[in-house]
């Protein structure tokens, strides 16, 4: 395996980040003392609700918080889940987003567009041509 010192790491790490769309802002870690209620993230230019979720290579994506069939999400939209067991404990575990790249879904299997997709929906008057 290949190892990067930390300024390499992230000139790789941006570059991937750039590729994948995933250049959403970190999501507050939840504080343990802090009792507050974290209001669910919103976009910021369509309003509408989003999940961000950190990648494989430490850089953050927004995500819809629904699924789509693949097959009505272009591919470069296209992420997974992967829950990665807690460092420090059994019951919490992370999760982390996964382009879907290698392998590509079966057009039933259902995805998680990136919020890119429906955000462009949104903006465009006629909308995503999601059969092109
Ligand atoms: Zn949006």
């Amino acid at each position: 395996m290949v190892e990067f010192c930390d300024g390499c790491w992230n000139r790789a790490a941006n570059q991937m980040a750039l590729a994948d769309g995933a250049t959403a802002s970190p999501w507050p870690e939840p504080d343990g003392d802090d009792v507050t209620f974290l209001e669910p993230p919103t976009c910021v230019r369509c309003g509408r609700g989003i999940r961000i979720c950190p990648t494989v290579y430490d850089r953050w994506v927004s995500l819809s918080t629904a699924e789509l069939l693949a097959k009505d999400v272009p591919p470069r939209f296209r992420w997974r889940l992967t829950r990665l067991p807690g460092r420090r404990t059994s019951v919490i575990v992370d999760v982390l987003a996964v382009r879907v790249r290698a392998i590509a879904p079966l057009p039933g299997e259902l995805v998680i567009p990136a919020h890119r997709m429906l955000c462009a929906m949104e903006q465009s008057e006629e909308g995503w041509d999601v059969d092109g």
